[in-house]
Parts: C-alpha cells; structure tokens; sequence
C-alpha cells in the first residue's frame, strides 16, 4: 500500500489548490485530485475561477471595453481611431491562452512545492479514505490524516428555460460565443448575467436582462445600486426588473421567451439566451454512502466557522459550503484549513468580504450597507464622493459614481464601504484593509493619498463622514 498523505484535497479551484499548496508548504504530504478537463481535452486544474469563470469573463469584460473605448470614446479625448472592428476567434482564442497559461501555472506551483496533483475524481470513503479514479486507469483507494473538500459549484438551471447548449446557454457557453448575437437574452440581473451581459452588449448585441426581483442588486447600497442601474441602462442595457421568466422555447434560429410582469405576460425574441441564475454547491459523486457526511439545505457541505465538518480530520471549503460564492473567499478559507490542520490557529473574518461587480463603472463593497443599519436601529454616519469632482477620474475621461462610506455614529469605526466607479475593484482593497485594522474614518481622514489619484476619493468620503470633505460643499458640517 501507498504512504499515506497527511492531506488530501479534492477539487483543485481557487479554494482547493491553495489549500493543497499552502498543506505543501508547511510541511504536509499533499495530494489534490481534479477531474476538470479543458477545452484542448486535457486534464485541468485551477476549477471553475480559472477555466470558466472569473478569469475569462475578466479576460472578455477587458477586451470588449477596450474595444467599445476605442469605438466610441477616444474620440472624445482626441484620438482618433477608424475602422474599428472585432474578431471574435480571436477574442475567445485570447481568453483561452490566457486560462492556458494560468491553468498550467497551478500545475507548476504544485509541482514546485511538492503536490501530487491527480488528474481524476475523488470519493471520500469512511475513516478519511479516498477513493481516486484517473481518468484512464485503475481507481485505488489512498490513506489521508486529513481530508479537504473542495468540490466547487455549478450553475442553477430553472425548468422554464431548458440549456440546448446551443441557444439557451448558461455562463459556460457564454464565454463561447463564436460571433456576437444580434439579440441576447439574459435571465438574471445578478453578478454574471450583468457582467456576460456587459461583454456582448459592449461587442454589439442588443441585451434584454429578464430579472424576477423588484429591486435591482438588493444585496448592494440603494443609492449606488440606483446610479449604477441608471448607468447599466444608458449603456444599452435593457434591464426589466419584476420580470420573472416562465418559458423559453426554441424556435429555429430565435428563442421565444415569455416572463410575467406587473402587467401580465410579455414576451421578447431574442437570438441567443444565457441562463444566470445563480450557482449551487456541487457534489455530486463527492461523498460515499458509508463516509459520514451528508450535505444540508441547497447541497451545501456543513461546516463550522472553521470549516471543519462533524467528521474528525475533514474539512470542506469554498463554493461547496455556505457563504458567498466568491473565489477569495474560498482561497482564504484553504489557507486557512491548511494552517490549522498544521497546528496554526488562523481565522477567516466574514464580515471584511470584498464583493465586485466588474462592470463599467465597476461596483465593490465591504462591510454593510446604509439601509441594512438603519433596519437595525445602527447610528451612523454617512460619507460620499463623487468620482465627478476627482481630477483624475475626470483626467481619465471616466467620472461616473462615486464613494460612499459608512462609519458608526459614536465610535467613527467604519462598518460599510461602497464603490461605483473606475477601478472600483482595486479601491475595496483599501476599505478591506481599513477595516481589518478596525480604522475609524478619521484614520482614513488622516492618511495621505497621492495625488491625483482615484484614490483621493476615498479619502475625500473618509473626510466626509466629519462633514468636511475639501472637494465639495458640506452640507453637514460634523466637526
Ligand atoms: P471551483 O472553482 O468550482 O472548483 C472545484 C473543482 O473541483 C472543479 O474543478 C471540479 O471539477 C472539481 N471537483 C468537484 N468534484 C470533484 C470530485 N469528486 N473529484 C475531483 N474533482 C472534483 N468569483 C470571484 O471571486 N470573482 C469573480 O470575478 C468571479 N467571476 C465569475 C465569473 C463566472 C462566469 C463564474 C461562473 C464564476 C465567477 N466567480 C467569481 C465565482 C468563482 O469562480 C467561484 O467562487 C470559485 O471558483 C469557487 O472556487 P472553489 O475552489 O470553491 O470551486
Ligand atoms: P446571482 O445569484 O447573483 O447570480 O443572481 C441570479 C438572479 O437571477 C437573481 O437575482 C434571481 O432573482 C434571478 N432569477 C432567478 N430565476 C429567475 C427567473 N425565472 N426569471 C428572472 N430572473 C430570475
């Protein structure tokens, strides 16, 4: 029989290959088994963040801007570019470098710090076995101190709206696309129907977004899911909120789609549609009857704060457990796992979670929104800044939204920090560290930022919440 590993991770995502790395690099004999294989046929590792999902949606979002700046706004700076056009081959072979280099990377790092990286399925068994069965080749069963589960997610399907793989397609398919349609449906206003809808409404579709909810992105601060709406629509956008989909049909080379509104029934045509409605954690094979773990409300693995599930030595991690479906989040809590099955005693802090929304303007935020305190009773106080009064937004011919913090209204602890703007992806950072410090805005305040940068906004809405941002007039002077 083998040597037994000290840990075992199945499913090499985000979640699980830092995990099986950061395992390696204290010191644990490590394995991770995946069985994703990519586009070329051949075994992958890196999960649905690197082969599809935030990484080419980011590669495609990025090319279809530069693309729309180049089309329709250097002009308005004064450089002139004619004869603009796309080749879409070559958008998606792009993208698909890109996951390449990427994909092969995580192959690397796991051979350079001394993980098995096994290409198959995993099957946890009772008293922390795995069963592992290559893709070609004799399944055996490999010993392990410790077990991390890290099986990811899938998206959610919805019975009215069938995937053909073809016209109905799901965020998968929609980074396939081999030429632009002429009409594309989306059904979900959430993080990917927005952002795959952004990539082809920027490249020339005509995009309707079919959303059943009233309110639009509930999960984000009012005003900016309000501007940022606002924003979305003016693009081309033609978002339809309190419209709830019941019927797609196939119909040659068009979808029929029928969704329910205040008014009653309405119906759209549209010539290609994707289904973004949500992810479900995923573990289907995952688990053997005998092993001791069952798994909870929606398919989720249930786990402590530390991850650790009921079973000693197993732990689960990522999209497969509850709390938001986000690549880092998963990465931090590997690490996390990593490092305490290595005797450390770290913690993930859930409430410093940055979400974004990599539109144009992009949409981030940290910590919790004005309307979620006020519900509570919180005191607090309130700081913005519009990126239109930042030299450098307004250098950069891109000054639409603005910075909003949020701080206690007796401690001055920032507790909410909410973006729409450039960069807006990058700017969080700075909220995320502020509050893992526990800063009050006056910190913020009294940090220097260079100038001219997007920054200063930040800063700007950290002198705001004293009432006395220098760049505009105060209305509330606090002190
Ligand atoms: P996954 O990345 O899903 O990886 C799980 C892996 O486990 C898969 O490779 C799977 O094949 C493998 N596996 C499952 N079961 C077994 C088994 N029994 N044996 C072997 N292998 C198994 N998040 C962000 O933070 N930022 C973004 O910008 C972003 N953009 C996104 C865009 C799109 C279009 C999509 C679809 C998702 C996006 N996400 C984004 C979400 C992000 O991709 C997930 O949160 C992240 O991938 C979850 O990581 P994970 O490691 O938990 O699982
Ligand atoms: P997210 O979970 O952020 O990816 O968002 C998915 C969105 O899809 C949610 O806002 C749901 O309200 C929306 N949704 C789910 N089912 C339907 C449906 N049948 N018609 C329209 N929107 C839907």
């Amino acid at each position: 029989m083998s040597q037994p590993y000290d840990v075992i991770v199945i499913g090499a995502g985000p979640a699980g290959y830092q995990a099986a790395i950061r395992a390696a690099q204290l010191g644990l004999r490590t394995a991770c088994i995946d069985k994703s294989i990519g586009k070329d046929g051949e075994p992958v590792f890196g999960g649905t963040c690197l082969n599809w999902g935030c990484i080419p949606s980011k590669a495609l979002l990025d090319a279809s801007h530069k693309y729309l700046d180049a089309k329709e706004h250097l002009g308005e700076i004064g450089v002139v570019v004619e004869g603009v056009s796309v080749d879409v081959p070559r958008l998606i072979a792009r993208k698909d470098e890109v996951v390449k280099g990427l994909t092969g990377g995580v192959a690397a790092l796991f051979k350079g710090n001394g993980v098995d990286g096994l290409p198959g399925t995993g099957r946890l068994l009772a008293n922390r076995q795995v069963e592992y069965i290559p893709h070609d080749g004799e399944s055996r069963v490999l010993d392990s101190g410790h077990v991390i589960l890290a099986s990811g997610s899938v998206p959610m399907e919805i019975p009215p709206a069938p995937l053909d793989g073809d016209r109905i397609v799901d965020s998968t398919g929609a980074l396939e696309f081999s030429s632009v349609p002429a009409r594309l449906g989306v059904i979900g206003a959430g993080v990917i129907g927005l952002e795959l809808g952004s990539v082809w409404n920027r490249l020339g579709s005509e995009v309707v977004v079919l959303e059943m909810l009233e309110d639009f992105l509930p999960m984000a601060d009012d005003r900016i899911a309000r501007d940022a709406l606002r924003i979305l629509r003016k693009q081309g956008l033609d978002i339809r909120l309190g419209a709830r989909v019941t019927l797609a049909e196939v119909q040659g080379d068009a979808v029929a789609l029928t969704y329910e509104d205040s008014d009653g029934a309405q119906g759209v045509e549209v010539d290609k549609l994707i289904v973004a409605v949500g992810r479900k954690p995923y573990s289907e094979g995952l688990l053997s009857s005998d092993c001791g773990i069952v798994t909870g409300e929606r398919g989720a693995i249930e786990v402590d704060e530390h991850c650790a599930t009921g079973l000693a030595g197993v732990y689960a991690v990522g999209d497969a457990v509850r709390g938001p479906m986000l690549a880092h989040k998963g990465m931090e809590e590997g690490i996390m796992v990593a490092e305490r099955i290595a005797g450390f005693k770290p913690l993930v802090n859930y409430d410093t979670i940055p979400n974004v929304i990599y539109t144009h303007p992009e949409i981030a935020w940290v910590g919790r929104t004005e309307q979620e305190l006020k519900a509570e009773g919180v005191a607090c106080n309130v700081g913005s800044f519009p990126f239109a009064a930042s030299g450098r937004a307004l250098a950069a011919n891109d000054a639409e939204g603005m910075v909003k913090i949020v701080a206690d209204a007796e401690s001055d602890r920032i507790l909410g920090v909410h973006v729409l703007g450039p960069q807006a992806s990058e700017l969080i950072a700075q909220a995320v560290i502020a509050m893992e410090f526990d800063a009050s805005a006056e910190d913020l305040g009294l940090t220097m930022f260079a100038h001219p940068t997007l920054s200063e906004a930040v800063h700007e809405a950290a002198l705001g919440v004293a009432g006395h941002a220098i760049h505009m007039v105060n209305r509330k002077k606090r002190g």
